[in-house]
């Protein structure tokens, strides 16, 4: 998708904790209908990324414009609204509702005219595309990992986002489980979202990624097609610790 406007672009993105600087100008631009992977090790501000960027985090410095709007620093509400959807690395679902409940109440955040009846219609609909449906009525306490993750996907999903930001959905799957996620999010796309992607399973990023880049201590240190960038020997050496 080379000629697409970008549908995000941060620019100068910076986000400082306590001592330490998580994200540090990074310059970025997500193309409509894209898979892009965000890469780079264990504290290179890859879950910060998306934490600033779904508005969960204000950010230090620097700029978020989503589809033309400028939405820095915009909170996590209203970038909901505006399209952004999120998922966490570790689920994080209400542990006293359904299966059913917990996507049907994302699903009436999103549309606030929607009716609880219609809600629940539409959750039904994000079980099935996850292959949750047999679990409608179990607790989130009660799921496997698989089946806690792809809950996590259909939340995010029944938002109906334009830009959905996946936070290490594959990990702890097994190999035939990480197969039908890779499956799932070729569909999601299919569906018309961008999807920024974390992941640290090789596999699935040379499968479905258009697009990487990689951070390093919160600097975006490479971008291009995966294979080309997986061999730059900086993006190497950053894996490697150096
Ligand atoms: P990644 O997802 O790439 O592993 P993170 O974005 O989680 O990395 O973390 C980047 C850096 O920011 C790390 O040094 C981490 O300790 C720090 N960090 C992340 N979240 C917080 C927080 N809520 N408070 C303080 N420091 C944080
Ligand atoms: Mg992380």
């Amino acid at each position: 998708h080379p000629t697409a406007a970008p549908l995000l672009e941060v620019r100068g993105l910076s986000k400082a904790f306590k001592g330490v600087q998580a994200l540090d100008g990074v310059d970025l631009q997500v193309r409509q209908g894209e898979i892009l992977g965000l890469l780079g090790p264990n504290g290179s501000g890859k879950s910060t990324f998306i934490n600033v960027v779904s508005g969960h985090y204000p950010l230090s410095a620097g700029r978020i414009v989503f589809d033309g709007q400028d939405l820095t620093g915009v909170p996590a509400h209203r970038m909901a609204h505006a399209g952004i959807a999120r998922t966490y690395q570790i689920p994080r679902p209400f542990a006293h509702m359904t299966v059913l409940q917990n996507v049907a109440m994302v699903a009436m955040f999103g549309c606030a005219s929607l009716d609880e009846k219609s809600a629940e219609r539409e959750a039904w609909k994000w079980l099935e595309f996850t292959g949750l449906q047999g679990r409608a009525q179990a607790l989130p306490d009660d799921l496997n990992l698989h089946q806690r993750k792809f809950l996590e996907l259909a939340r995010a999903l029944a938002a109906r986002p334009r830009l959905v930001l996946l936070d290490e959905v594959l990990s702890g799957l097994t190999p035939g489980e990480i197969n039908e996620a890779i499956e799932l999010i070729r569909r999601i796309r299919d569906q018309g979202a961008t999807i920024v992607f974390v992941e640290h399973v090789m596999r699935a990023v040379m499968a479905l990624t258009d697009r990487i880049v990689v951070l390093n201590h919160g600097k975006l240190i490479a971008q291009g097609h995966a294979n080309e960038v997986m061999r730059d020997a900086q993006v190497v050496s950053a894996y490697l610790g150096k």
